[in-house]
């Protein structure tokens, strides 16, 4: 490649922000709701929009609906974020390499995502992990 030029972003991922302030609901990136692993958050945007206007529209706490359906893919993607961080280029190799050999990426990729009955007890190191790293950051 030439003229490489390198670029980066931010997200916005959070498990303790608050998803409703009175009345305002939070959706999205707003409230803190992304892929930890990968930043992906266009799904979470959507599902979160439409719990939203449907607490709005029943009258049901939106904050336990949010949790209840996107709870589980929050926790496993921040697992998936300290096993890949924790692997860094190895991980990222075998990642790709074995994506490549699946033969249906939807099933693998739902793998990854899904059943991580085992990578559940990392959690607690991986939360540790997260939070240790948004103290050192908040210090700079
Ligand atoms: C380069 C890149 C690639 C990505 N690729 C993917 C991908 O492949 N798949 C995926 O799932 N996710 C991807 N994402 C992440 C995804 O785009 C975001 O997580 C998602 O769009 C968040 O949706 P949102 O509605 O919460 O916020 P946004 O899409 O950021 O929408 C917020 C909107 O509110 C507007 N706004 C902000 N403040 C105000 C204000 N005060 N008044 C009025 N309007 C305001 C903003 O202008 C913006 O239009 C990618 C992100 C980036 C940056």
């Amino acid at each position: 490649m030439r003229n490489i030029r390198h670029f980066g972003g931010y997200g916005t991922f959070d498990r303790t922000r608050p998803l409703t302030h009175g009345r305002q609901r939070y959706v999205g990136e707003a409230a803190g709701l992304q892929d930890y692993l990968f930043g992906f958050g266009i799904r979470h945007a959507m599902v979160s929009g439409f719990l939203a206007g449907r607490s709005i529209i029943d009258g049901a706490d939106y904050d336990r609906l949010c949790r209840t359906a996107l709870g589980h893919h929050l926790r496993t993607s921040l697992i998936n974020r300290y096993v890949y961080e924790f692997m860094g280029h190895t991980g990222y190799d075998l990642l790709v390499r074995l994506s490549s050999r699946a033969r249906n990426q939807r099933t693998f990729w739902s793998k990854i995502y899904t059943k991580p009955v085992l990578r559940m007890l990392l959690y607690p190191v991986a939360l540790r992990a997260a939070k240790e790293k948004i103290r050192i950051r908040a210090q700079f």
